[in-house]
């Protein structure tokens, strides 16, 4: 029995399937839109060939493509990029968020009170800035207000942080905080469910700890950052003994 119109179309849109029908203007235009090229440095062929171009460069290079790139609405409002500090052959990486007021005005990631804590979680396991340690970010730039960086502004940046990985090839990257170890891990895990083991990246062991922000804001968890802290001093124990993270030496 041939269905009734009215109802056909009240049926449609019950289940989601209405309007059946949609201008020939609107569905020209939506093709138009998928066919057009896209704008400038946003193809991905442009995106690849600029990926590919960063982790070809050397230090020079790639610390002036920081200082000068554009990529992203981040570098409006930067005062100028944060591109890392330390030692470029270090056994640890210590990769945070991204720049914030203090580190913007100076140019140095973790120089705030977040970095103070931080200097301070690295003493207690016998490590200080510049000594053996790289601290970097995953963007270059400052959020403005401190926000999470957007998933397209840590695109824009991650090859930057890929190369620094490269360059320094670290025995062992401690991520500090969800925003770190959720892109360098490719997780939305919680930081709670990621820490207290070992992961890889790229064939490098990597420890998830808090950021050094939370903690200030979060006291009682210092303790289990500590906990973490020993484990990644542990784990560099092994891994300088040649032994797997975890191993220990037979007596
Ligand atoms: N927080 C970060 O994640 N990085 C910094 O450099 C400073 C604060």
């Amino acid at each position: 029995m041939p269905i009734d119109p009215g109802r056909r179309a009240l049926i449609l849109r019950e289940l989601g399937l209405a309007p059946v029908w949609v201008p020939r203007d609107r569905v020209r235009s939506a093709r138009a839109a998928a066919e057009a090229p896209e704008p400038a440095g946003s193809t991905p062929d442009l995106a690849e060939d600029r990926a590919a171009r960063i982790l070809r460069m050397e230090w020079p290079e790639l610390e002036q493509a920081v200082k000068s790139c554009t990529a992203c609405p981040l570098h409006a409002s930067r005062t100028q990029t944060v591109f890392g500090v330390g030692d470029a052959q270090a056994d640890w990486l210590f990769v945070g968020e991204g720049p914030g007021a203090e580190e913007d005005a100076r140019g140095e990631p973790f120089v705030g009170q977040a970095g103070r804590l931080l200097d301070n979680m690295l003493a207690s396991i016998g490590i200080a800035r510049g000594r053996d340690v790289y601290i970097a970010n995953v963007v270059k730039c400052r959020p403005p207000g401190n926000r999470v960086p957007e998933p397209g502004e840590v695109a824009q940046c991650e090859p930057f942080l890929l190369r620094q990985i490269r360059l320094i090839a670290p025995r062992l990257i401690v991520a500090l905080g969800k925003t770190a170890a959720s892109n360098l891990l490719h997780t939305d895990a919680s930081i709670g469910s990621m820490r207290g083991r070992l992961h890889v990246f790229q064939g490098i062991p990597l420890l998830v700890t808090y950021h050094p922000a939370y903690l200030l804001r979060n006291l009682p968890d210092k303790a289990k950052a500590w906990e973490d802290l020993c484990l990644a001093r542990d784990a560099m124990r092994s891994l300088k003994a040649g032994l797997k993270p975890g191993e220990r030496a037979a007596n």
